[in-house]
């Protein structure tokens, strides 16, 4: 239990047996409040955690007065439903988020058709075809994870605590700060033991985020609060983050020289690029993969440091 001023944080730290190490959720006590930060996975053992948590602290599931959501992605939301329909509360998330949450069917169709575009454009081919028709990729958006019970769109303060856009890992994202404690709560943008994945994905308009600029962005304006703690969406709670944050954001452009120096070598197409450095990786994460490459092909291009060109519906890339 961390406890500072009149803010108490219960952290719900559920095992991963993934890189992910653990699934984070976190309940927070202030003033006549107890919210729920993220709600894990949709698993017994995210429930159980909950359940024991409370108890260990002399609460049950009733005492919780909100939920607040970090980002849509399904090991944040998973126990919204079973909370919900037991214990009626109101349950927040980023205005983008709702449409993905309730999986609203313009939108997916939008998506979908966006990765076909975007991965014929990026050279992809059959391998891009494939992965758009398969619905166990991160493309489809399961609609056994759909949200059903209502979501109402966050407003400022309504935790006692500031809302702070943090895009990058999700387009949704949001980070929550208090002031007084400087603790975070940010979602997946800090996480101790791996770099988090700057997710590409089309914004409210159907048009590419340029997701890897905005996760920087999004570091640079975390690092900026000098916070003391970041609760991290997964592993370990992170004490003094300024390090790590500086860590990230460094890595950054260690990692664009990589891919200069990839198009330097004669590689052209981001599919070209992505299986030169990932290998038989390549067709197994693909959804990750071409998340990364085409957030750095952006991200060098917005430095001017390589330029592209369309030829046939493909882009090829070069060094200025
Ligand atoms: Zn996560």
């Amino acid at each position: 239990m961390f406890k500072k001023y009149n803010m108490e944080v219960f952290p719900c730290l559920v095992p991963a047996s993934s890189k992910l190490k653990s699934f984070n959720f976190f309940l927070v006590k202030h003033e006549n409040t107890l919210t729920l930060i993220d709600a894990g996975l949709n698993t017994d053992e995210c429930w159980n955690s909950l359940q024991k948590t409370l108890k260990d602290n002399g609460y049950t599931l009733t005492d919780i007065t909100g939920i607040y959501l970090t980002h849509h992605h399904a090991d944040h939301v998973g126990l919204v439903d079973r909370i919900v329909s037991t214990h009626s509360i109101p349950v927040y998330a980023h205005p983008y988020a709702i449409r993905i949450l309730k999986r609203d069917t313009e939108y997916i169709k939008m998506r979908v058709e966006f990765f076909r575009k975007l991965y014929q454009e990026m050279g992809c081919g059959e391998i891009g075809e494939k992965q758009v028709a398969n619905f166990n990729n991160p493309i489809i958006l399961g609609k056994d994870k759909k949200i059903h019970c209502e979501i109402q769109e966050m407003t400022d303060n309504q935790l006692g605590i500031d809302i702070l856009e943090i895009p990058g890992h999700a387009p949704d994202q949001v980070a929550f700060y208090n002031k007084a404690s400087r603790w975070l709560f940010a979602g997946d943008l800090l996480i101790e033991h791996m770099t988090s994945s700057a997710f590409i994905e089309p914004d409210v308009g159907g048009t590419r985020t340029k997701s890897l600029m905005q996760q920087k962005q999004s570091l640079e304006k975390c690092l900026s609060l000098n916070a003391e703690l970041v609760f991290s969406g997964h592993g370990r709670i992170i004490e003094n983050p300024v390090d790590l944050f500086k860590e990230r954001i460094k890595e950054i452009d260690e990692k664009a020289n990589k891919y200069i120096n990839i198009i330097k070598s004669g590689i052209t197409t981001t599919s070209g690029i992505a299986q030169l450095r990932y290998k038989d990786k390549y067709e197994k994460q693909f959804f990750t993969i071409m998340s990364e490459v085409i957030g750095y092909l952006d991200y060098l291009e917005f430095q001017g440091k390589i330029k592209k060109e369309m030829k046939k519906g493909i882009w090829y890339y070069s060094c200025n």
